[in-house]
């Protein structure tokens, strides 16, 4: 049921005394729980891609002529599709920075809903992109898991947590090549299932280069999975 205009701002204004909060993108107070930080307005900017993109890997392109970007073509990642909702900037990247790095664990929610507008053909497996044990202890939840969770839940595709764990800790991928990304992750990754004949939605938070995506997607493979198509809330730019 919806909660009367005067309500939910009352229950805004009471949440605001007791946790103070602003707007991470325009700064104001926070007007409401559901997606707070972020203000109604900030959230409600946040607005699906619909420009050009590699069919493959995701990756924004600035034609519409292109289907497939070099990268893909020269060196065809192991899954076959990258679904995100939108760009990893404005009110979105705030948003997944709030969840991710400020501890907001209920944007889980309103998150892990517009994965739900994403189709991932049929998938029957949600695996999330698991942390190590140290990132997990630091962190205190994997974020994939959540959204994972969520689309779990509302969609009905088996959730498969523990599918792949991070068997090692690895250095953050920024300003690694390409190259130094791919040997950072290796091994870093192993499928704890058989997933023979399964056709697995593989679900992180950010896509960035889809170094990431491709070593998880090699060891479900590995496992014996017929497909793997990346879901995930948003793809960095360019590689
Ligand atoms: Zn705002
Ligand atoms: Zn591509």
């Amino acid at each position: 049921m919806r909660r009367p205009p005067e309500a939910s701002g009352l229950i805004a204004h009471l949440l605001n005394h007791l946790f103070p909060s602003r707007c991470p993108v325009c700064d104001s107070a926070t007007d409401t729980v559901r997606c707070a930080p972020l203000c109604r307005s900030c959230w409600s900017s946040i607005k699906r891609y619909a420009g050009p993109s590699c069919s493959r890997c995701g990756v924004p392109f600035a034609s519409r002529d292109a289907h497939t970007c070099s990268a893909c073509i020269l060196h065809p990642p192991p899954f076959s599709k990258t679904l995100s909702y939108g760009l990893y900037e404005a009110s979105l990247a705030e948003a997944i920075n709030a969840f991710k790095f400020k501890g907001v664990r209920r944007l889980h929610r309103p998150l892990g809903d517009l994965l739900l507008s994403l189709d991932p053909g049929g998938a029957d497996a949600l695996v999330p992109v698991p942390l190590s044990l140290e990132g997990l202890r630091l962190r205190g939840f994997n974020q994939s898991l959540l959204l994972a969770h969520r689309v779990s839940r509302k969609r009905g595709i088996a959730l498969v947590m523990d599918g792949l764990v991070k068997v090692r800790d690895t250095h953050p991928q920024i300003g690694l090549s390409a190259r130094e990304r791919a040997a950072n992750l290796k091994g870093a990754f192993r499928a704890e299932r058989d997933f023979s004949g399964k056709r697995v939605a593989l679900v992180d938070d950010v896509m960035t280069t889809g170094a990431t995506a491709a070593a998880c997607s090699r060891q479900l493979l590995k496992a014996g999975a017929a497909d793997v198509v990346v879901l995930t809330l948003a793809r960095a730019g360019n590689p």
